[in-house]
C-alpha cells in the first residue's frame, strides 16, 4: 500500500539540521522502539515531511532534504520580544540557574497558552526572549524508513488522528 491521503503511516526516522550543541538535545528521532505512528494529509506534519513521503510503502527507506519554509519556517523577529525581569522573580529574587542565556523556559503567555521561549540576553531591567520554534530559520534532513502504511478507519478520518 502507497502513501496517501486517509492512510496511517508509521515510520522511524532520524533528524539531521545544524543546531548549535545545546540545540541539538531539542531533536526528536524516532527509532524502532517508538516510531511515529500519524494520519497522512491532514496537516499534522511538516508539508515537506509528508511531500517527501508521498508514494512511498511499508519497507521504503527515505531520505530527503526540506527547506525552512517547507518545515518550521523562517525566524520571526516579532517572536523575539523583551520581557520585565521581574516575572523571572521567584519570591523576589532572580533564580540565575534558570536565567541563563540559551536556556529553554516554559513560559505562559496572556491567553494561558504554555510555550517554550529561549533566553537570548539579559540586562537588570529586562530579559530578551526567542519565542521562535527551536527549528526555525533551519533547514532540516530526514532519513528513515516505512513500517507500515495501512487504511485510516473510519472513526480515525473523522477524529482526525490515529488510535
Ligand atoms: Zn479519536
Amino acid at each position: 500500500m502507497k502513501i496517501d491521503s486517509n492512510k496511517v503511516v508509521t515510520v522511524t526516522y532520524r533528524l539531521h539540521a545544524n543546531l548549535p550543541a545545546e540545540e541539538q538535545k531539542h531533536i526528536e528521532t524516532a527509532d524502532q522502539s517508538r516510531p511515529l505512528k500519524f494520519l497522512y494529509g491532514v496537516g499534522m506534519m511538516i508539508p515537506g515531511f509528508e511531500r517527501g513521503l508521498e508514494g512511498k510503502g511499508s519497507g521504503d527507506s527515505f531520505s530527503f532534504t526540506i527547506e525552512a519554509d517547507d518545515a518550521y519556517g523562517s525566524t520571526d523577529a516579532a517572536a523575539i520580544i523583551d520581557l520585565p525581569i521581574e516575572i523571572f522573580k521567584v519570591e523576589g529574587v532572580i533564580d540565575f540557574d534558570m536565567l541563563k542565556v540559551g536556556n529553554v523556559l516554559p513560559m505562559t503567555d496572556q491567553e494561558g497558552n504554555m510555550l517554550n521561549g529561549k533566553v537570548v540576553s539579559y540586562d537588570e531591567q529586562k530579559v530578551k526572549m526567542d519565542f521562535n520554534h527551536p527549528l526555525a530559520g533551519h533547514i532540516l534532513h530526514f532519513s528513515g524508513e516505512i513500517v507500515e502504511v495501512r487504511e485510516a478507519t473510519p472513526e480515525e478520518m473523522d477524529h482526525g488522528h490515529v488510535h
